[in-house]
């Protein structure tokens, strides 16, 4: 019979072509309307042989999303099935009531689908100008979740309603309705009303509260984005609209509903597991770009490769676990200080590492990339690289005294000095000494002579994308910016002026073995001068050497070359260190989430530590490496009373390393003169020589009385060339460190 409809049609088709006459118009919907008829009983019939003779399948199970770090190795299951099958009547009475108020209101009134509550669905989202009811009855859901796989195909819409009339034919209501609740996926890795019930409350489902059973009744639209965990403020809305709906139906009584829409949601916290902040943002970064996987990332059996090194990852943990200040609790229960760890491979961007916080269960927030934060003194390290490639030799003072500049709004002054008793060195101190002891009147200073817009560019180049303010405080940290930003500007100067794009996914393929995506790290950009590079290093590992504010950090890695920077804002409130390796770079960055209260120390003693002790087991089995000399600087020996190149009589004196074309002069003293002058008067010399008695304060190092250092670069010059063997001194040991 269809057979004919059809095929009769054709040879009309084309008279239509010719003539458009009323009369073959009228027979053109006659002939329609007997298509639409044939065609519908046609699918009539294909339904109901179907209902009758196909039989139900059996249920198909959801595949985890496995993660993988680069090594092959897993580093977790996403969402691992987890069900535990109970009886109907261990079930809640509100929670069956609940799931019917939000989900399939004529649940007992219907055959399985229900034309008029698509309608109403329709009606009532239209109204709420949002999705507040499904379409999809109960049963159609439990065919959905049974049967099919998550795909939006119109055979798997059509089959879904094959299985549904049958579940309706072979099951009774509440059965179906008991299969339903023990088989609902109810987010992180909860299948199940008696999981979830675990998951979220610690307790067995018959156990429930009024209030639970609505939040979780709530959860299946969305059960991810709806989860307290993730998102408290959304679970409880969607909770007391189940509420509202199950009073509106007669279930529960008004005062019922408003009395369990007061109660406080106690979570019972998720189980710990390894690199759980990195599995987040892998996950958030691949819907982001692939919005369409959503069901399959949680439910799809997907394989992710990414960069993460677990072995780094187990112990960035350990060490975050071991040398956090003590937590105590602020008023939204979470633990405080929190902080935040990120490393990254400088060669190719890939993130090695990541802690978002102190503990996954009590706080999801990922830190390392969602907290901006003041960098404080960190962001000097922008400071100087500009002032570095802009010319000025590391060997160029400038004197640290009282001095105003413009501040942060206009008419506002900014009077910047050093922390601790000592405000002021009131002495010369040349750009080594300044960036070793984080002095802030010397940056400030630098920061007027190269100007903050340069500043920013730098810090751009090297890859920093938050907001910042041009003004002086910009190069002492005043704009806020991420740990994975600070860590990717080390990694621009770990591999001498490459950047390279932060990468964490490699490869992604679905269960059918199709690769999804395929990332290879970005070929680096050169955003610096290799010497420019090689010098801020030079003088950043200073930081790490006697005097510096990282002093007690730098035996931590033994006698591994390594570059770094402490960061304290004001009173306490943030610390950071960041720094590098040839191999690594990491950013560490603690404070109090809202900067309630002050930590126990500073950059130096509360995020030092942990960058140090992570780095040195990181890079435990990398063999130590030194920078190379790029072949447009030079290490020279620097007369120690001047700062200009050693002459012949500068027999105090120590090796600098300077650009070829931006060498000092070379010192005019006569200095057996100046000698034997001197034995009858005072000496006049400039710069910080060791016999600088002044007792000032360095910046970041916290302790009350700090000497003007003498900070003498770490690194043994590589190819003195014609001068080796006539400046023995090169190597005399620095002075005791300052306390
Ligand atoms: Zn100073
Ligand atoms: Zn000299």
């Amino acid at each position: 019979m269809s057979q004919t409809g059809t095929t009769s049609e054709e040879p009309r088709a084309w008279r239509w072509e010719r003539s458009q006459d009323g009369a073959s118009l009228r027979r053109w919907a006659v002939l329609g309307l007997k298509a639409a008829l044939a065609g519908g009983l046609l699918f009539a019939f294909v339904f109901f042989a179907l209902v009758l003779f196909l039989p139900l399948p059996s249920p198909s199970i959801p595949e985890a999303t496995r993660i993988y770090d680069r090594n092959g190795e897993r580093v977790a299951s996403l969402f691992v099935e987890n069900r535990i099958i109970i009886p109907g009547n261990e079930i809640p009475e509100y929670m069956k009531k609940a799931v019917i108020a939000i989900e399939d209101r004529r649940f007992y009134k219907h055959f399985g689908i229900d034309p008029a509550s698509i309608v109403r669905a329709i009606y009532h989202n239209l109204k709420a100008g949002k999705i507040v009811e499904g379409g999809s009855t109960i049963t159609q859901q439990l065919a959905k979740n049974l049967f099919l796989t998550p795909e939006r195909t119109v055979r798997r819409k059509f089959l879904e309603a094959v299985y549904t009339i049958k579940l309706e034919m072979r099951y009774s209501k509440d059965e179906i309705l008991d299969l339903y609740l023990n088989t609902i996926y109810l987010g992180h890795g909860a299948y199940g009303v008696e999981v979830a019930a675990r998951t979220y409350f610690g307790k067995p489902a018959k156990d429930l509260s009024l209030a639970e059973c609505a939040l979780l009744a709530g959860l299946i639209r969305s059960p991810e984005t709806l989860s307290p965990y993730r998102n408290m403020d959304r679970a409880v809305e969607m909770r007391n609209t189940v509420l509202s709906l199950m009073a509106e139906q007669g279930y529960i009584s008004r005062e019922q509903a408003e009395k369990a829409k007061k109660e406080k949601v106690v979570l019972a916290g998720l189980p710990k597991s390894v690199g759980q902040y990195f599995v987040d943002y892998v996950v958030a970064s691949l819907l982001e770009k692939h919005p369409d996987l959503a069901d399959k990332v949680y439910r799809g059996g997907l394989e992710i490769y990414t960069t993460l090194d677990l072995r780094m990852q187990k112990i960035a943990e350990r060490v975050f676990a071991s040398y956090m200040p003590p937590a105590s609790k602020d008023k939204q229960g979470i633990e405080q200080p929190q902080g935040a760890l990120v490393a990254i491979d400088p060669s190719t961007g890939e993130i090695r590492a990541m802690v978002g916080g102190r503990d996954y269960s009590n706080s999801q927030l990922n830190r390392a990339v969602a907290a901006r934060r003041q960098p404080g003194s960190a962001f000097k390290i922008f400071l100087y690289t500009a002032v570095v490639d802009q010319g000025y030799p590391v060997t160029t003072v400038q004197t640290c005294e009282p001095v105003s500049f413009p501040g942060r709004r206009p008419g506002e002054t900014y009077t910047p000095h050093d922390y601790g008793q000592f405000p002021y060195h009131n002495a010369p101190l040349n750009i080594r000494q300044a960036v070793a002891i984080s002095d802030n009147v010397v940056a400030a200073k630098w920061a007027s002579k190269v100007g903050p817009a340069k500043i920013a560019e730098y810090a751009r180049k090297m890859g920093v994308k938050s907001p910042l303010e041009l003004n002086i405080p910009l190069a002492l940290g005043a704009s806020e910016v991420t740990p994975l930003e600070m860590a990717r500007a080390c990694a621009v100067l770990a591999s001498g002026g490459l950047r390279t794009e932060p990468i964490a996914i490699l490869k992604v393929v679905d269960s059918t073995g199709r690769v999804i995506e395929q990332n290879k790290p970005s070929p680096p950009v050169r955003v610096l001068d290799e010497g420019t590079a090689y010098i801020v290093t030079s003088l950043l590992r200073s930081v790490l050497g006697p005097g510096g504010t990282g002093e007690s950090l730098g035996p931590v890695l033994g006698n591994r070359p390594a570059a770094g920077k402490t960061g304290t804002t004001d009173d306490h409130l943030d610390a950071w260190f960041v720094g590098y390796t040839p191999d690594l770079a990491c950013a560490v960055y603690v404070g109090w989430d809202h900067r309630e209260k002050p930590l126990p120390g500073t950059g130096a003693t509360v995020a030092g530590p942990i960058w140090a002790h992570f780095m040195a087991a990181a890079l435990a089995n990398t063999p130590p490496r030194d920078w190379e000399v790029p072949s447009n600087v030079v290490w020279a020996p620097v007369c120690d009373k001047t700062g200009n190149l050693a002459g012949p009589t500068c027999f105090a004196r120590h090796m600098e390393v300077f650009r070829k074309d931006m060498m000092p002069p070379v010192c005019d003293r006569n200095h057996i003169l100046d000698f034997f002058l001197e034995r009858g008067g005072a000496s006049g010399t400039p710069g910080a020589s060791p016999e600088s008695p002044e007792k000032t304060t360095g910046s970041d190092a916290g302790t009350s009385q700090n000497p003007v250092p003498d900070i003498r670069p770490r690194e043994a010059p590589p190819l003195p060339g014609p001068l080796e063997g006539l400046f023995p001194g090169q190597q005399a040991p620095a002075v005791p460190a300052p306390r």
